[in-house]
């Protein structure tokens, strides 16, 4: 990946700081995009633009607020370079039964994790279009594959990431770009702490390697999605659950 340039969302922790991690390694220029940067992250990346020769460069908008979202995406397409890979890992999960749902918490969800995604690909893909080139690699899960009661709503906004994938890779493949989604099953991530340790060992069990994922482990299939090596790579849906 030396010398490409990728947009990673939600890069602040989790997954997405890992993907910061593994491509910067990999010899990546990154836009990370977070909501707020601290000072931690300053220091951690500036660590890795010093050790692997690359920069990595925080631009902070909430993927949902439309005002500093259209900022941050500008100060992008401003800087006029090649966009190599765009990565829309960004997302928030719930637990709730129907019957606790809310419409208006359902509709604030599918805002975060399908409409803020698409408005993203929107943007970045009017340039990739232009380039001739490009990858996109959108975050779903295991959880918008596998019905599961108190999913209705962040179940369901994966499912429509899954589906928008294909869509998109559809439309987008005759252009140049290629388009796949990663579907993870349960990471080690903050995501998860809304679990207690029993769901936590349920869900453990429910994968037959008997654990749940860690974050290299999905930067690592997005690494290889980005890459030439995944060339003829596009629409597909890899699911990294330790086989559920
Ligand atoms: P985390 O909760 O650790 O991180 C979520 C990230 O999304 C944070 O950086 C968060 O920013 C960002 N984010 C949330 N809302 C917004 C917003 N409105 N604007 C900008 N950024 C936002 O989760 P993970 O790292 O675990 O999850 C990353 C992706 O992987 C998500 O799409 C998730 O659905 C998916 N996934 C995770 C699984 C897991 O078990 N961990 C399983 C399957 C899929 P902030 O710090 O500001 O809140």
């Amino acid at each position: 990946m030396e010398g490409e340039n990728i947009i990673i969302t939600g890069a602040n922790r989790g997954i997405g700081k890992e993907l910061v991690k593994v491509f910067a390694e990999a010899g990546a220029n990154i836009w990370a995009c977070m909501r707020k940067e601290n000072e931690d992250f300053v220091s951690w990346k500036s660590e890795l633009e010093q050790k692997h020769n690359v920069w990595i460069k925080t631009v902070c908008f909430d993927i949902t607020d439309s005002e500093s979202f259209d900022i941050g995406i500008k100060s992008i397409l401003d800087e006029n370079i090649k966009i190599d890979v765009l990565i829309n890992n960004a997302g928030i999960s719930t637990v709730k039964l129907l019957n606790k749902s809310k419409l208006e918490e359902v509709k604030a969800l599918f805002n975060i994790n399908y409409f803020s995604m698409l408005n993203m690909i929107q943007k970045i893909s009017k340039k990739m279009v232009r380039q001739k080139s490009g990858v996109i690699i959108n975050m779903g899960s295991i959880a918008g594959i596998e019905p599961q009661p108190g999913k209705i709503a962040y179940g369901s906004s994966k499912a429509a990431v899954l589906f928008m994938t294909q869509c998109l890779a559809k439309e987008l493949g005759p252009l140049g770009i290629r388009v796949n989604a990663i579907a993870p099953g349960p990471i080690e991530t903050e995501m998860i702490q809304q679990y207690n340790t029993e769901q936590l060992k349920q869900l453990s069990v429910e994968s037959s390697l008997r654990r749940l994922g860690k974050t290299e482990e999905i930067a690592q299939v997005a690494l290889f999605l980005a890459s030439e090596r995944a060339s003829y790579i596009n629409g597909a849906i890899i699911k990294v659950d330790g086989g559920r």
